[in-house]
């Protein structure tokens, strides 16, 4: 799929929430990004950015395949399909309002919504059930476990009894590739490592014919893996599980791979859902009860039951898209036809498949080949071809400024009331006055320290963009000393009908409040208009004592220089812009972004920090240089001990850099040569323009290490010395180690 699809001009007023990023959903971003409905903002909201795809799953557990190799990334996927995509997680849903919540964010309204969550192991209230054992879904979760089992198996040899509970294809699969996996790893030690299946059907793999049940029957026998079928768990403990019959079955690990399972949340919103919790739905694809609402995928119940499996919802999928386009445009969903019978290639964890469809039979390395193309194939479908980068000395994209009107009094109006706050003592008139501007009491003896920041949006997430512009804004004052204490906000909303600009502005100032509030820092006012794309600015207040004030100029010969947050955010989120970044970078990213520097800055402070700042759009080089400068000194950097983040050099190499980036290659001038041995590519990221980024203070040489484990244990994981300042530089130069 090529970056970047044609994005339609025409304003903002549908909205359409997918909620789950499933093999579903997929399919209905890819074909929306193909082809746009105008009017039409598409989001997607999805606990994990990178989607397992269910067919190489047993070969992800059994090492054939790596993460990357069997996971959609939705953050490039979105990116390129003019899809908004938010990291979250909906735990509840109100038809009546028409919103979505999601846990720790804003809620979030929709005129359709479509669910495709998936389903977990049911585990039907079997006492100790969720206490003992994993669930082999989610994916990821269970993967970490078993990577995590093996390692300490190498590390300490022992018996260990592994026990599926679930005789599908999954269980079956999953035992497979769980024995294989552990003949490779475990080498001369995998002796002491067995695999069980305790299945409460009579007969294993029920869905699949006579000729196939046997064959796995055979292959279980053959690799030691002991069938316990016609069994049913009744309680689980520490030690095994109790069967229904009163028999016992030892086990150190249980997973769990029971039929599926839904969440209580549909149901709970009174979506009209079939015994076990899942979404009734018409041959549409549409709620029974709620015909704005869909579902597919494992979490929709059909007219005709179909079986729980990846082939459906990717089939279900490309209906779902169709429909879904013309119910937007004003039409009629599309009916979707199961197909009545499909085949099968279960896989038997060695790299060999079994062919299974209707009555038919086949087994072989073959089988396995051929499987792993159908499925590569399907995998290349959503891998998305990047954006180049712009060519060196190419005039960033044009932006567009000067257009600005006020947003509509009655949308702004309830806007504000969502942001109502008990008064926050030193504001004297703040916004629940609603007065032309706010009024406020400085503490007697007390500076009065400013900032603004203002920014375009850097990600389509508002709730993101205003949590992290909060944490960019309030780094200024906390680099200073200052105590946080109050906020203006300026939003610019881009064009839509005002329900839909309602909603971005009130997502924009809840991320706001999510830090504001975090740090006792009172909203007292602010300011929003229309524009041609979303950026958002805060205008902060603090206070100090005289004495508190760090200024940059404190820095001396001799004290090193402490970095609390890994950089790199420029480049990401411009590979990102490019569908060129993988999620997890990008996870990585936000993560320090909306990571407060408060606790930095007090720990800073409790270890001495002379000097400090924050580092922002001069990138790490530009503002050691203002410190230096200011200071009268000069420092020495390794390079190789500033903490970067995941992917980071990777995608500057790839030539994606933020458009400051170049002007802040000037500041290479203040490295004193000769260099070291740091080729020039290492010293790019020292170039790269920061959002929020971290602390770099000057603390003095004998608490510095005391510093960094405090700052470590505090949550600041990539937090280092990376220098010191040192007169061999001479004042404002940087002699590079
Ligand atoms: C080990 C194993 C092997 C399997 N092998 C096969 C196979 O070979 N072939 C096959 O066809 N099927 C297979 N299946 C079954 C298959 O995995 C499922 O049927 C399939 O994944 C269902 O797809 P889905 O699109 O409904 O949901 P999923 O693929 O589970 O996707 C749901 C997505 O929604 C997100 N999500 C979940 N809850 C929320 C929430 N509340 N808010 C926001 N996002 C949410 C999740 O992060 C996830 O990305 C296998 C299952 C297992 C466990």
């Amino acid at each position: 799929m090529q970056a970047h699809a044609p994005h339609p001009r025409e304003p903002l007023s549908r909205e359409l929430l997918l909620i789950g990023g499933g093999h579903s959903h997929v399919a209905v971003v890819r074909a929306l990004g193909m082809r746009p409905v105008p009017g039409l903002r598409v989001t997607v909201v999805s606990r994990d950015v990178h989607t397992p795809y269910s067919g190489m799953l047993p070969g992800l557990v059994a090492g054939h395949y790596g993460f990357d190799d069997c996971h959609i990334d939705l953050r490039p996927l979105c990116e390129a399909s003019g899809v908004r995509l938010i990291h979250g997680e909906v735990d509840a849903l109100d038809p009546a309002r028409q919103s979505v919540r999601i846990a720790g964010r804003e809620s979030l309204r929709y005129d359709w919504a479509s669910i495709n969550i998936g389903s977990r192991p049911a585990l039907g209230g079997i006492e100790g059930a969720t206490a003992h054992g994993i669930s082999v879904k989610p994916i990821d979760r269970f993967l970490a476990h078993w990577l995590a089992l093996l390692e300490d198996l190498r590390a300490n040899p022992r018996p260990c009894r592994l026990l599926i509970v679930g005789g599908g294809a999954a269980g079956v699969e999953i035992a497979l590739a769980c024995a294989w996996r552990a003949r490779q790893a475990l080498g001369a030690q995998a002796a002491l490592f067995s695999v069980g299946i305790v299945n409460a059907a009579p007969v294993l793999l029920p869905s699949h014919n006579a000729l196939v049940r046997r064959y796995f029957r055979r292959e279980l026998e053959r690799r030691g893996i002991v069938l316990h079928s016609g069994a049913r768990v009744a309680a689980v403990d520490a030690q095994g599980v109790m069967l229904a019959d009163g028999r016992r079955l030892q086990a150190e690990q249980l997973v769990w791979a029971t039929q599926a399972g839904a969440p209580a949340w549909p149901a709970a919103a009174g979506l009209a859902c079939d015994a076990n919790g899942f979404v009734r739905v018409d041959a549409c694809l549409r709620s029974l009860s709620h015909p704005n609402v869909f579902a597919a995928g494992d979490i929709a119940a059909l007219p005709e039951p179909c079986p729980k499996s990846g082939v459906y919802a990717v089939r279900e999928g490309q209906a779902l898209a169709l429909g879904l386009r013309r119910v937007a445009l004003g039409g009629e969903p599309v009916v979707y036809r199961p197909q009545r019978r499909f085949l099968s290639l279960v896989s038997t964890g060695d790299r060999r498949a079994v062919v299974s469809r209707g009555p038919l039979f086949a087994a072989g390395a073959w089988a396995w080949r051929w499987k792993d193309r159908i499925d590569r194939a399907f995998m290349a479908m959503y891998r998305v071809e990047p954006a180049a980068p712009p060519e060196p000395g190419e005039a960033p994209a044009m932006r567009c400024g000067g257009c600005a009107a006020k947003i509509g009094g009655d949308a702004l109006g309830r806007v504000l009331a969502d942001l109502a706050r008990p008064p926050r003592e030193g504001v004297e008139a703040g916004m629940d006055i609603g007065d032309d501007a706010a009024v406020l009491a400085p503490p007697p003896g007390q500076r009065l320290i400013q900032s603004v920041d203002y920014f375009r949006g850097f990600i389509d997430d508002p709730f993101l963009v205003g949590q992290v512009a909060a944490v960019h804004a309030l780094g200024d004052l906390l680099a200073m000393g200052a105590r946080p204490h109050s906020a203006l906000a300026i939003a610019t909303v881009p064009y839509a009908t005002p329900r839909v600009m309602e909603q971005t502005l009130g997502q924009l100032m809840q991320g706001a409040l999510k830090t504001l509030d975090a740090e006792g820092v009172a909203l007292i006012g602010g300011h929003s208009s229309e524009g041609a794309e979303l950026a958002f600015g805060l205008s902060v207040n603090g206070y100090a004592a005289p004495g508190e004030i760090l200024y940059k100029s404190g820095l001396r010969d001799g004290h090193a220089l402490v970095l609390t947050k890994a950089i790199g955010t420029g480049t990401l989120l411009a590979a990102n812009g490019a569908a060129a970044a993988v999620g997890r970078w990008i996870d990585g990213a936000l993560a320090g972004m909306t990571q407060s520097s408060r606790a930095a800055a007090d720990i800073l402070r409790r270890h001495g920090a002379a000097a400090c700042t924050d580092i922002t759009g001069f990138g790490l080089l530009g503002h050691l240089l203002e410190m230096l400068r200011a200071s009268g000194t000069g420092a020495r950097l390794s390079i190789d001990a500033v903490p970067v983040l995941e992917g980071a050099r990777e995608c500057l190499g790839r030539g994606y850099r933020s458009s400051l980036h170049e002007s802040n290659r000037a500041n290479l001038a203040a490295l004193v040569q000769p260099l070291s041995a740091a080729p020039a590519q290492a010293l790019e990221v020292l170039l790269d323009p920061q959002t929020a980024g971290g602390l770099l203070a000057g603390i003095p040489l004998a608490r510095a290490q005391s510093c960094v484990a405090e700052l470590r244990a505090a949550g600041y994981p990539a937090c280092a010395v990376i220098g010191s300042c040192s007169a061999a530089a001479g004042p404002g130069g940087v002699l590079i180690d």
